[in-house]
């Protein structure tokens, strides 16, 4: 049968191009996403990938989410934690409620998704866990102390994680892009943006396809020996 892998916020965006390139590596995938019906209902259209609302910030829905996934498409063995949100803003502007928003997106999604999926990953001796962090997390930016944090803590989550899951087959990474062009990128003003650019040594933006490719790669079955570690796809932008 088929290895099952669930993707949040993996209806548009970097998470699309991920269930893309699962589906076409054999996972039988089901892509989460959090409020964009029209765009998960094109992406499921276009893909044939089911898709399933919830939001990852919620643990209540985490755990009755995965359960749906397992009893429509069987247990799952991987899960790619991608789902995220910006509120960006300066210490001084940034709001509580950015912030708390941010975490639990960002990180708490993470947490969450590990506890429902955990347990029947050791029970079957096999796990994928794959983060998407950021650049910004290993190297912090301007407005973005809820984000920096997050994402930084994702990195520090993913350590832990793998060093529990090791002796189960589970294995846990995380990728750090740097700046890639969807949507959460379009908003940052183009002014800022140019500026950006101007620092990443390939002279380009990535593309959602070559986050996808690096987890591709981790959650492949040959991946066993990979666990705990940060691929940094950035186009030469940090080198950590
Ligand atoms: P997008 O804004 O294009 O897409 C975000 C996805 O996350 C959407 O599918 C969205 O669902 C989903 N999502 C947001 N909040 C929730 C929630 N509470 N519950 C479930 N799903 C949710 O982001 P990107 O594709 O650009 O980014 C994907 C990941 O990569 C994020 O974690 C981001 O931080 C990270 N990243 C992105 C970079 C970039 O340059 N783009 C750089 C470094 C890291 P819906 O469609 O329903 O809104």
């Amino acid at each position: 049968m088929a290895r099952v892998a669930v993707v949040t916020g993996g209806t548009r965006g970097i998470g699309e191009a991920i269930s893309i390139a699962l589906n076409d590596m054999g996972f039988t995938v089901a892509a989460n996403y959090g409020g964009s019906d029209d765009k998960a209902r094109a992406f499921t259209e276009k893909t044939g990938i089911k898709s399933y609302k919830w939001n990852v910030a919620d643990h209540q829905a985490c755990l009755d989410g995965c359960a749906q996934v397992v009893a429509d498409l069987g247990p799952i063995d991987a899960v790619v934690n991608n789902a995220g949100i910006t509120r960006d803003g300066t210490l001084m502007k940034m709001s509580w409620e950015a912030w708390d928003e941010v975490i639990r997106v960002n990180l708490g999604g993470c947490f969450n998704m590990a506890k429902a999926t955990f347990a029947g990953m050791k029970e079957r001796g096999f796990g994928r866990y794959v983060q998407i962090g950021s650049i910004n997390g290993q190297a912090g930016q301007y407005g973005q102390v809820n984000y920096a944090a997050a994402k930084s803590g994702i990195h520090g989550f993913t350590k832990a994680l793998a060093q529990e899951g090791a002796k189960f087959g589970i294995t846990a990474n995380a990728i750090a892009p740097g700046y890639i062009d969807t949507d959460m990128v379009a908003a940052v003003p183009p002014d800022v943006l140019a500026k950006i650019v101007a620092k990443i040594p390939v002279g380009r933006l990535g593309q959602a396809s070559e986050i996808a490719r690096a987890v591709a790669f981790l959650v492949s079955e040959e991946a066993g020996f990979i666990t705990g570690s940060t691929m940094s796809v950035n186009g030469g932008q940090h080198m950590y």
